[in-house]
Parts: structure tokens; C-alpha cells; sequence
């Protein structure tokens, strides 16, 4: 068998230029694996443009590449890849084991589950796994060393929570997202938001930079997970709300029909603007 040659490349994490290896986002035991359809948010974004009645969860006239192996991508080198599967990802896996079996223990049509691990988990590794894959979906990176480092040495505990915030929630709906920094603002509370997401069945993350004050994000937010040495273990419990994704713009939960009813009164205000 020949041997492919890996893309070479910038790490996500550690900035090195060398071979890329591929990564599972999230991880390959996390209920990522099999084979996915890819659309790039541009692509989704022009289709819409294109076609006005096209609605933002079909990706079926989508262009789109076919992954064999799951979600995922080149985004790391081998020794930042080895580490952080070692040291974050498989606790990671652990984690969304137990949220997995919790949602299996609950009627269809929940709004979500108070999730309590039956175990002790490691907080701690389990939140800076949610970090790489934060990095990992930033081509550029988030321009913060201390961050880095944070990732980079297990151990290391200085995070700026003033800076940054995740919230959590169970994920789930057709458009699962992988989305590098966006930055949203609305034109009715004149609120910006930056954010960046990792949602995929069963659990969705989003990274809230800057979070304005008054803006009260949809979620459980779990950044206290960083109050927590390498190797301390807690049980824990919260609340995870079962929100949706019916679009690519992350922290957009709209079901459906709040869409089609967003789209409808929009025509509407067109309709009468031309009278
Ligand atoms: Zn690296």
C-alpha cells in the first residue's frame, strides 16, 4: 500500500509549520464517525442568495465533499494531534459518553436533561479539549498566546475568563456546526456578539468572546470547568437545554417555524415597502 503524503501546513495550535495530521472534530469516539457531507458556510451562504426559496437547512444543491473518515480536518501536526488526544480528548470522549446515555434514558421530545455524571469526571481536560476544537475551526487562530499555552501545557491553568466564555447545550438538528469566528451584531440592540461554535449531535459548544453586558446567551455556561488542576476529578451536574441548528450562523437556535415565520414577515415588510 502506498503511503499518502501528508499536507503540510500551520498548526492550529502550536503555529509550527510541519505535516498535518487528521484530526476528528469532535473526536472520532464521540459519535463522529462514518461518512458526512461537508459544506462550506460560503457555499451554503451563495446557494441561498441564488435560490430564495431555498431554506437554510437543505444542503441538497449544495456543492459539497464527501468525508469517508467523519468530521474532521488537517488542522494539527502529529505531536500537537498525539498530545491533546492523550491528555484532553480522551477524557472528552468519556464526558459525551455519559451525556449519551443520559439522553437514552429520557422520553422523545425532551427539552433537554439534567445531566450528573455517574462517575467522577476531569473537568479540567475535558474543558480544554472544547479549547483545541475551538482552535481547530479557527484557520488563523484566536491571536492569544496565553491560550496557547494554556493548551499546550496540561497543567496550565491561566485562562481569561473575563475574555472568554462557553456555553453548552445539547445538539441537535440537519446543520451541524464548525464555525470559525463570527461576528454578529444586531441592528435592534445595537448587541455585537463574536462568537465561535463546535456543534455536532449530541452536544453543541459555543465560545462567547467579549460577551456584551445584558446579552444572555442560550446554554449552560461551563467555563467554571477551568477552576480545576489537571488531575482533580469532580461529579458533576448541570442542565443542558436541547436547542437546534436549522442554519450555518452559529448561536442561531430558531426552530423551523421561527424561521419560515422570520422569512414570511420579511416579505411582508418588502410587500409593503413597494406600495
Ligand atoms: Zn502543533
Amino acid at each position: 500500500m502506498s503511503k499518502k503524503r501528508l499536507p503540510i501546513g500551520r498548526c492550529r495550535l502550536c503555529g509550527k509549520e510541519l505535516p498535518l495530521t487528521f484530526e476528528h472534530v469532535p473526536p472520532h469516539r464521540a459519535g463522529n464517525s462514518g461518512k458526512v457531507r461537508q459544506v462550506s458556510g460560503d457555499n451554503l451562504f451563495q446557494t441561498l442568495r441564488d435560490d430564495n426559496s431555498h431554506m437554510p437547512w437543505d444542503i441538497s444543491k449544495c456543492h459539497s465533499k464527501e468525508s469517508q473518515k467523519g468530521k474532521g480536518g488537517y488542522f494539527l501536526c502529529q505531536s500537537c494531534n498525539n498530545n491533546t488526544g492523550e491528555w484532553y480528548a480522551k477524557e472528552y470522549v468519556r464526558f459525551v459518553r455519559g451525556i449519551i446515555a443520559c439522553i437514552q434514558n429520557v422520553d422523545a421530545g425532551y427539552t433537554g436533561v439534567q445531566f450528573e455524571s455517574v462517575a467522577p469526571i476531569y473537568p479540567l481536560r475535558v474543558f480544554k479539549q472544547i479549547m483545541v476544537m475551538m482552535l481547530d475551526v479557527n484557520p488563523h487562530g484566536l491571536n492569544d498566546e496565553k491560550l496557547v499555552q494554556f493548551l499546550l501545557n496540561k497543567e496550565d491553568r491561566e485562562f481569561n475568563k473575563e475574555k472568554y466564555q462557553v456555553y453548552a447545550y445539547l445538539y441537535d438538528g440537519p446543520v451541524e456546526r464548525l464555525n470559525g469566528l463570527m461576528v454578529q451584531a444586531n441592528i435592534l440592540t445595537g448587541m455585537i456578539i463574536t462568537t465561535s461554535e463546535v456543534a455536532s449531535w449530541p452536544i453543541g459548544f459555543t465560545l462567547y468572546i467579549d460577551l456584551p453586558e445584558g446579552y444572555s446567551p442560550k446554554g449552560c455556561n461551563i467555563t467554571n470547568m477551568v477552576d480545576y488542576n489537571y488531575d482533580d476529578q469532580a461529579m458533576v451536574s448541570f442542565y443542558l437545554p436541547r436547542l437546534e441548528g436549522n442554519t450555518m450562523i452559529s448561536a442561531d437556535f430558531r426552530t423551523k417555524s421561527e424561521i419560515v415565520s422570520t422569512i414570511e414577515s420579511n416579505k411582508n415588510t418588502v410587500g409593503e415597502e413597494v406600495k
